[in-house]
């Protein structure tokens, strides 16, 4: 049986290309940057998906980006963790933060919140 047969057989083609999809996505280095025109549930006003990028809710969007404490300085830094780190070990390590240390004081978040706090000192 050849590859192309094998990708016939539909249950191996749906991971295939779903496992094709997330590792093209990968090789992106630069986020794509979505704006939600939606209430994303619970305190959180942004959220950073990798390798899918990074989603912000629209009432943000006309913050200015170069500011030190806005919503994308924050993103980017936690989108420079999973360069750092890799797609699995983000989502390992993060879900493991969150689970130790709760969703705003662990060292990912800390991290994130540096260059805001840099600005305030
Ligand atoms: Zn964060």
């Amino acid at each position: 049986m050849n590859y192309f047969q094998f990708l016939k057989k539909k249950r191996y083609a749906i991971p295939t290309v779903f496992t094709a999809f997330i590792l093209i996505l990968n090789l992106i280095k630069h986020p794509f940057v979505y704006y939600l025109p939606f209430d994303i549930p619970g305190k959180q006003m942004a959220s950073t998906i990798p390798p899918f990028g990074i989603f912000i809710e629209s009432k943000y969007q006309n913050e200015n980006s170069n500011e030190p404490c806005s919503l994308i300085k924050h993103e980017m830094v936690h989108w420079e963790q999973y360069k750092r780190m890799g797609l699995i070990s983000f989502h390992y390590n993060y879900l493991k933060c969150y689970i130790n240390s709760g969703r705003v004081n662990n060292w990912m978040e800390e991290e994130a919140r540096m260059p805001c706090k840099l600005k305030s000192r």
